[in-house]
């Protein structure tokens, strides 16, 4: 029965990561996968991540499973990173499940809304994080796009995005992103936030908020502003959420489904459903990054030591979007890339066309991908004169 299969093309970034590899070029550039990376272009291990598992590893007894929804003191403590003292945990009405990473969360959130609608389109900004689309579209619901990126300005198409929302039907899903908008960088700010949860208890329409990058735009508390301003609207809300970026662990697959839910008693309802969806696809989750997270957020020192290597993170990122845009400028280019400054997390567009970021990766080695999104912590201070001076040979 295999036989009948046709192969598929590549995911474009991961082609881009094989393609990076295989470059001979001493001064290449990758600028693709969306990890961050130190000055040396190294993914680092946390320090506070490295005491967690020592303690772990000292203090572990068992590995039977965790249960369904993975470790509650984990779930507990995501909670009240993602929503603070918001009424709805005083409230009893917010369930999570922990996921692995955030494309779990994503996953199994799909997966909820179809027991909820199946007939529910998801709606996702133009441009969107691509994995969004064939997620959702994997657990059969329909994805449509709504405006948010004006790639002429490099701001956003919020009039057009608030036309769009006030025509999505009541029972449909928005998914929103919480900060550091992948791929644009371009976030909503909060009188804008207001807009649009004003707008979803209007329309009736379900916010999920996908938030995978908290404290890597301006602080924890907030890059979840908006999400928080939308909770204390809104009766419903999906939250997906992942660890990968702010705790640095990619590879553990750690990241959690929430769902608030109007009352105490339809959210153990949604958390039954929510536990059956998780049953059906992994059955339980790993444990390890979960224990982590746990353990560094259970305690103040760690908390701490973490809390001091996000804000490096954080700093490194927004320094290099300075550099970045002084560098172009002190190379005379025309072209205005100030917005970069104005934009959060890793990523955001360059604004050159195809051929041009062609000629980069040919002559250059600087691996950006086709939409010419970039991720500035590819960028560093041994590099940046480099990767510059090659952006404006190829914009003449
Ligand atoms: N959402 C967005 C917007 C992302 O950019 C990513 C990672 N690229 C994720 C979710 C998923 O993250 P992970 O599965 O690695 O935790």
């Amino acid at each position: 029965m295999f036989s009948i299969l046709k192969p598929l093309p590549t995911d474009p970034i991961l082609g881009l990561m094989a393609a990076y590899r295989q470059d001979t070029n001493p001064n290449k550039i990758d600028l693709g996968v969306g990890v961050f990376k130190d000055e040396s272009g190294h993914t680092p291990v946390l320090k506070s991540v490295k005491k967690a598992e020592a303690f772990r590893l000292e203090n572990e007894t068992s590995k039977s499973y965790i249960g369904l929804a993975g470790d509650l003191g984990f779930c507990n403590k995501m909670e009240i990173q993602l929503l603070g003292e918001h009424k709805a945990l005083l409230a009893n009405r917010v369930r999570t499940a922990q996921t692995p990473g955030g494309t779990g969360a994503l996953r199994v959130a799909a997966e909820f809304i179809v027991r909820c609608n199946p007939n529910a389109t998801v709606w996702v900004t133009t441009p969107t994080w691509a994995n969004h689309i064939s997620l959702f579209e994997a657990a059969g619901l329909t994805v449509k796009e709504y405006p948010y990126y004006d790639y002429e300005n490099k701001g956003l198409l919020f009039d057009e995005m608030i036309t769009a929302l006030k025509q999505v039907p009541k029972g449909d899903v928005v998914l929103l992103h919480a900060c550091c908008h992948n791929p644009s960088g371009m976030d909503l700010n909060i009188e804008q936030w207001k807009i649009v949860a004003e707008l979803a208890v209007e329309v009736g329409f379900t916010p999920l908020v996908d938030i995978a990058y908290q404290g890597f735009g301006t602080g924890l508390d907030d890059d979840a502003a908006g999400l928080r301003l939308l909770a204390e609207y809104v009766d419903e809300l999906i939250i997906c959420s992942s660890c990968s970026k702010n705790f640095g662990l990619y590879r553990e697959r750690i990241g959690a489904c929430s769902i608030v839910s109007s009352d105490a008693k339809v959210a153990d309802v949604a958390n039954s459903v929510l536990l059956s969806v998780v049953r059906s696809i992994y059955s339980m989750p790993p444990a390890h990054g979960a224990a982590i997270v746990d353990t560094i957020l259970g305690s103040t020192e760690l908390t701490a030591l973490w809390h001091q290597e996000l804000a490096e993170m954080r700093d490194r990122i927004n320094g290099l979007r300075t550099l970045i845009v002084d560098s172009l400028n002190a190379q005379g280019i025309d072209q205005d890339f100030s917005f970069i400054k104005h934009q959060f997390g890793m990523f955001s567009f360059l604004g050159i066309n195809k051929e041009q970021i062609d000629r980069l990766q040919k002559e250059y080695g600087i691996y950006m991908v086709g939409s010419s999104r970039v991720n500035v912590a590819g960028v560093s201070h041994a590099n940046i004169d480099y990767f510059s001076k090659a952006v404006a040979s190829v914009l003449k």
